[in-house]
């Protein structure tokens, strides 16, 4: 009875520790491989964790090779619950966010180029340009930022960059602006800049109320406001730069077409 106690014992273990480490392997396999936080646009600063991410799945392709802008957001941010981990979808930085989707695209097909057709305004020329990761272009920020900031009215805010859960917030706000806003009209662009206001002389405030706050700044405080976070801010550029033969550079706009997420690339068996 008692060597029978210890064989159950043991086979307990073992079940244990095999479940421990399939339970390992498949986390392994679902988050991914480490990012270097330094890429992103933010360069990390404001994520605590590791981040991992993973190659896009047949699902998360199909989705990108049929947006619209009626399902954009969705789709977009449902691929980064799938495949960013470490950190909550809606705290991912709306500056990081397309960089992190060409990102995963590029894992994905290990940076396979993507022939971009331009035409040069300058000498007349148009040709193919062969895009790759390296051709997005990244504004970083700031080593030296800072998170607060005083108003020429003297009121001291502290900045926070906008995620991804402050965009839903936004879009909320733009659908139904009578629910949220005093007056019932919203304006998109001061919405977006109310959206980097996260206090007020220490006192926390919403989206809404920090919205309200902008349009009863007067002039000189809102344009310096302004001008400062143009200045601060990071992302993706909307366009890349494909120098001509004639040395003119030629911008063509960066966009999420079927055929970036879905390229025709050649088997070499065929
Ligand atoms: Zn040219």
């Amino acid at each position: 009875m008692q060597s029978k106690k210890i064989e159950n014992t043991e086979i307990a273990n073992n079940g244990g520790d095999m479940a421990e480490i399939a339970l390992a392997l498949a986390k392994q396999q679902q988050s991914g491989q480490m990012l270097n936080k330094d890429l992103l646009p933010s360069k990390g600063k404001f994520y605590q964790n590791d981040i991992f991410v993973k190659k896009l799945s047949t699902i998360d392709i199909k989705n990108l090779a049929t947006l619209t802008s009626d399902t954009m957001d969705g789709v977009i941010n449902g691929i980064l619950s799938h495949c960013v981990h470490g950190v909550n979808v809606n705290d991912i930085l709306v500056g990081d966010k397309f960089w992190l989707i060409f990102y995963l695209r590029n894992l994905t097909y290990n940076d396979y180029p993507f022939a971009v057709k331009y035409k040069c305004e300058n000498c007349k020329k148009s040709g193919m340009y062969k895009m790759t990761m390296k051709d997005v272009i990244v504004t970083y920020l700031k080593d030296d930022f800072s998170t607060s900031y005083t108003m020429d009215n003297g009121d001291e805010i502290e900045i926070g960059f906008p995620t991804v859960g402050n965009e839903v917030s936004q879009n909320q706000i733009l659908k139904e602006p009578e629910k949220y806003i005093p007056s019932g009209e919203v304006d998109d662009s001061l919405l977006n800049i109310a959206c980097y206001i996260k206090a007020i002389n220490g006192k926390n405030i919403s989206i809404a109320r920090a919205y309200d706050y902008i349009i009863n700044l007067d002039a000189l405080s809102f344009t310096n406001f302004s001008n400062y976070m143009v200045d601060i801010d990071f992302g993706i550029k909307p366009y890349i730069e494909i120098d001509c033969e004639c040395t003119n550079k030629v911008n063509v706009p960066l966009s999420l077409t079927p055929e970036y997420f879905m390229p025709k690339i050649k088997n070499e068996k065929e």
